[in-house]
């Protein structure tokens, strides 16, 4: 997972699933990985985009797992959840949005890892300010998201920014919550939005 979530930094989802596949058909551990040839790791990885920084970054962290956790990170995610996300973040390369995936999918803690899809639809939507950052964006999602839900709703804002609520020209009329948003009610005929209890359901 956290191999993947490196691979994923700045590229589509085609090409970082091509560049996870090629590199896990070819090491499977965190030992295989660490031993691997920089140059190595780096053709498998092309596809990806940023491969250089990438290989460098997954060759440090198999390193790192290796010496200092014996090949398996279980010992981390099973900390409290403080403890384990700080010690996430000493990883190399390994920013809040890779801890809080590993945190959330892993370890299986209930709160949304903010990705750039969470980002700019939580800011659209008027849960979060332009200038927040991400602690900012994912402390008020959890206010307004259900525990228990959390999961569920970060992989459903990760849809709805990827098939309506787009970076460039964003599908207001067909979003199928525009009558829900501060943007889209101009797109949904209505004249104002409904209230942040009723937004929050
Ligand atoms: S109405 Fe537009 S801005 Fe609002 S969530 Fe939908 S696509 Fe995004």
């Amino acid at each position: 997972m956290l191999v993947g979530t490196v691979l994923s930094q700045n590229t589509n989802d085609r090409n970082s699933f091509a560049a996870f596949s090629r590199l896990t058909s070819k090491f499977k551990t965190a030992e295989e990985l660490a031993h691997a040839k920089l140059s190595e790791i780096e053709e498998l990885i092309k596809i990806g985009g940023l491969y250089q920084e990438k290989a460098k970054r997954l060759k440090e962290i198999s390193k790192l797992v290796l010496t200092k956790y014996g090949g398996d990170l279980k010992s981390v995610l099973e900390k409290p959840i403080e403890q384990a996300r700080e010690e996430l973040l000493s990883f190399p390369g390994v920013g809040p949005k890779t801890a809080d995936i590993m945190l959330a999918f892993w370890a299986r803690h209930d709160i949304i890892p903010v990705d750039t899809h969470i980002f700019r639809v939580a800011k659209r939507l008027g849960f979060a300010e332009e200038r927040d950052g991400y602690e900012k964006v994912k402390t008020k999602l959890e206010q307004v998201i259900l525990p228990g839900r959390r999961i569920e709703a970060h992989m459903l804002l990760i849809q709805l920014g990827r098939k309506y609520c787009r970076s460039r020209n964003p599908l207001h009329e067909k979003c199928p919550i525009n009558r829900l948003c501060p943007i889209g009610t101009r797109y949904a005929g209505l004249s104002r939005p409904l209230p942040r209890h009723a937004r929050s359901r």
